[in-house]
């Protein structure tokens, strides 16, 4: 099988704290991980770091078996879907426009029509981004993150403040990009369920790794559940 990311000894020291701590694993081709963690955990850390937003860490990240220090060729095949897009009520841009702003230019104009129907924006794609709901703005995002095929789509906790039903309509657009398309999902959440029903790997974060494979063996494994839960919950209390 093909790794498609991997990440070795990823140690990342900032003056007061160690965010990340010898991380160690890679993602297949089809993978759908989710990576679950505390806040404080090192999350938005490890993305930044797979996006080549922080330079500044120790180890060594490939995509596509090339470092990431030599080439940033591998950007071109990542959708990212940050955290929390925000917008002004009267921000000037349309659904349309905002999702264009990624077409490359030997792409198609076409290929957006396509994707707004796809995830269920195409009749808002006149109206003005700051109209939107929390849920479909995030779709728009998604929407943006998908405009040149990407091979690998980066989610950083998407769905904070949104309702139930944009949630779960959420999480049926992610199992089919992941199934259909054969898109790889690296998704960070904090709803464990979530991440049971919908990723076949899961890496647990709490600065160091705590588990790392299939999902199915870290949920059926109620003593590592647990002792997960325990943990995090104590790193919690500390930074509180
Ligand atoms: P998560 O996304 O899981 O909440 P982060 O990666 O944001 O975790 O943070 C991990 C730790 O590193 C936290 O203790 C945070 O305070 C610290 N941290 C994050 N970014 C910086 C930074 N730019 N400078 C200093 N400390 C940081």
């Amino acid at each position: 099988m093909l790794s498609l990311v991997e990440i070795s000894h990823l140690t990342v020291k900032y003056p007061d704290v160690k965010a990340l701590d010898d991380i160690n694993f890679t993602v297949n081709s089809g993978d759908f991980l989710g990576i679950i963690g505390p806040n404080g955990a090192g999350k938005s850390t490890l993305f930044d770091c797979m996006l080549n937003l922080n330079t500044k860490y120790d180890g060594e990240i490939k995509f596509f078996g090339e470092n990431i220090r030599k080439s940033k060729n591998y950007l071109n095949s990542i959708g990212y879907v940050p955290q929390k897009p925000i917008f002004e009520k009267n921000f000037p841009a349309t659904v349309t426009d905002v999702v264009r702003m990624d077409l490359r230019k030997d792409s198609e104009e076409s290929k957006i029509d396509e994707i707004l129907q796809q995830l269920w924006i195409h009749e808002l794609r006149n109206r003005r981004i700051g109209e939107l709901s929390g849920g479909q703005l995030q779709r728009v995002f998604i929407a943006k993150a998908l405009m040149n095929n990407p091979k690998i789509l980066i989610l950083d906790e998407p769905v904070t403040g949104i309702d139930q039903q944009s949630i779960e309509l959420f999480y049926s657009i992610l199992r089919e990009l992941n199934s259909k398309q054969k898109i790889t999902i690296i998704w960070s959440s904090h709803d464990l369920d979530a991440v049971n029903r919908l990723a076949n790997h899961v890496a647990c974060l709490n600065r160091t790794l705590f588990f790392h494979g299939q999902s199915e063996k870290f949920f059926s494994d109620d003593d590592l559940v647990k002792q997960y839960s325990e943990a995090s919950m104590q790193e919690h209390m500390h930074h509180h």
